[in-house]
């Protein structure tokens, strides 16, 4: 059943397969707080009909579009999450999408939804600041 692991005797790869393994884990766990915290912020939005005497109009509207904000953000950040655990599953998850070379388990750590690795990620961020110039 769990061969794959015996066929593989070097001590960097049993230790990135266990390393992605608690990553997969913890991007789960994210995955569902997102749910659940989407779940809140969305029935917390302040609504007319729920707060009818509502005073402050103008705070409320802040909190709405902060909530807004909120959800589209939380919303690419899910989409993210589902693509590295699907990543992970499939044998596909730390490669970089720009050079094809394996990203730094610490980085993947400390990143769990990067698709680069830090050079080409330095290499684009540096790209966008010159075309914004
Ligand atoms: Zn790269």
């Amino acid at each position: 059943m769990k061969e794959k692991g015996k066929i593989k005797t070097t001590k960097d790869i049993s230790l990135r397969e266990k390393k992605l393994r608690e990553i997969r884990k913890k991007l789960n766990q994210q995955r569902m707080e997102l749910i659940s915290e989407a779940g809140i912020a969305l029935t917390a939005l302040p609504d007319e009909t729920i707060f009818p005497e509502l005073g402050d109009q103008a705070s409320a509207e802040i909190d709405r579009n902060f909530m807004l904000k909120l959800k589209v953000s939380e919303r690419k950040l899910l989409a993210k999450i589902d693509e590295a655990i699907e990543k992970i599953d499939n044998g596909t998850y730390g490669i970089c999408e720009a050079c094809g070379e394996e990203i730094n388990l610490r980085r993947l750590e400390a990143r769990p939804v990067t698709n680069m690795c830090i050079e080409c990620k330095t290499e684009q961020e540096e790209e966008e600041k010159l075309r914004e110039r």
